[in-house]
């Protein structure tokens, strides 16, 4: 039998079940017969799996150049260079956001757009907020704070004014992180993906994580498989396929690599932590400006527990008003944890369906009225901690 070589054995897995080498199928001990029902569930198998892993993947992909979930820069760092694209890439990159909301969609004028241009080139970027000056009055605060006042909470600083971003001259909306890989400012950004070729963040972790999990069970079915025939071949004297022993070893390598992948995605989905949060958990705290209602409870002006701020900060006759708590977190604190079932749905959906095919947003994708991203029984407990809430 050791006179059957590696060359002799066929590279195929399927010729290898269906057309065995006439010297197999007449070997005593363990005659190789065609089987070919075992080589129609291998294909379709795969078929299926290949498939599953290829479609949340151009998803992923797709999402990444139509919708990726940039903040829109401000007026002062409109044009400041991206420290990882060309211009040219950046005029790519930017025609691809395709922002998903009017605040964030560039103006549509070809001529306008180049006027501002000119006159923006030579403005400064805004390095960073003098908060006193706007709270005195005597600098105006950028543009956009009612997108933060008009809710009923916010991430704010000590100050209780939206965090800013002052590379991108503009408000960080809750949970935003500055991408230094694409210089701007992402919603939910999860992490930088060189595989996928950019950032995974909220419009495209569901489709991501999908991939990455199917990319696992693809890797393991060839894993299985191979390890099977290869087991079977050593045993009837074929010796080792080079070709089997090739791929067999690259798909374990990726197969442990999207494993650890799904692992680390699943259980940080399940806390409702992106990646960049997850990294600096440990004695993180958030402010966070909490709507005290139309009017301040009792307690709280009894025994004030915590500092405000008013909103708008110069407001006009007839303006509505807002008063805000600034609370804070304890260290370690997750706001947006839900419980695990309700940040899987978050993410994921609230069907079968959705959990296993990419035919959706995730559901935080649609930014309430209310918050931005849902909060969970951790301001509930600070709002009763401070008076504003009775519950
Ligand atoms: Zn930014």
């Amino acid at each position: 039998m050791a006179r059957f070589s590696a060359r002799n054995a066929d590279s195929n897995i399927v010729d290898y079940l269906l057309n065995p080498s006439p010297d197999l199928q007449l070997t005593a001990a363990y005659p190789v017969n065609p089987r070919r029902s075992t080589a129609i569930a291998i294909i379709v198998i795969y078929c299926i799996l290949l498939a599953l892993m290829a479609i949340p993947y151009f998803r992923t992909f797709l999402v990444i150049q139509t919708n990726p979930g940039y903040i829109r820069k401000g007026p002062h760092a409109q044009h400041v260079a991206s420290p990882s694209h060309s211009s040219t890439e950046k005029q790519t990159f930017q025609r691809s956001c395709a922002p998903t909301t009017i605040e964030e969609r560039p103006p549509k004028s070809p001529s306008r757009t180049r006027t501002r241009t000119r006159s923006r080139s030579h403005s400064a970027p805004r390095l960073d907020l003098d908060r006193k000056a706007i709270f005195d009055g005597t600098v105006a605060a950028p543009p956009g704070l009612e997108r933060f006042y008009t809710k009923d909470a916010f991430v704010c600083d000590m100050s209780g004014l939206p965090i800013f971003c002052p590379k991108c001259d503009n408000w960080k909306r809750d949970r935003t992180h500055h991408c230094s890989e694409v210089g701007r400012c992402v919603r939910r950004m999860d992490h930088f993906c060189p595989w996928i070729g950019g950032i995974v963040s909220e419009t495209n972790l569901k489709p991501f994580l999908q991939f990455v999990i199917y990319a696992a069970l693809y890797t393991l079915f060839l894993l299985v498989v191979l390890a099977v025939f290869v087991a079977e071949q050593v045993r009837i004297g074929l010796g080792r396929d080079a070709w089997f022993i090739g791929i067999l070893v690259t798909s374990a390598t990726f197969f442990f690599f999207a494993a650890g992948m799904s692992g680390s995605v699943i259980q940080m989905s399940l806390g409702n932590y992106t990646t960049v949060e997850n990294l600096f958990k440990g004695n993180k705290t958030y402010f966070i400006a909490v709507y005290t209602g139309p009017q301040t409870p009792q307690t709280a002006l009894q025994r004030p527990l915590y500092p405000t701020v008013t909103y708008p900060l110069r407001p006009t006759s007839g303006a509505d008003i807002r008063q805000f708590a600034i609370l804070q977190t304890k260290p370690g604190e997750n706001p947006w944890d839900l419980g695990a079932t309700a940040n899987w749905q978050e993410l994921m959906g609230y069907s079968l369906l959705e959990w296993l095919l990419p035919i959706k947003y995730s559901p935080f994708c649609k930014h309430g009225a209310r918050y931005e991203y849902p909060f969970g029984p951790v301001l509930d407990r600070m709002k009763r901690e401070a008076g504003l809430s009775s519950g």
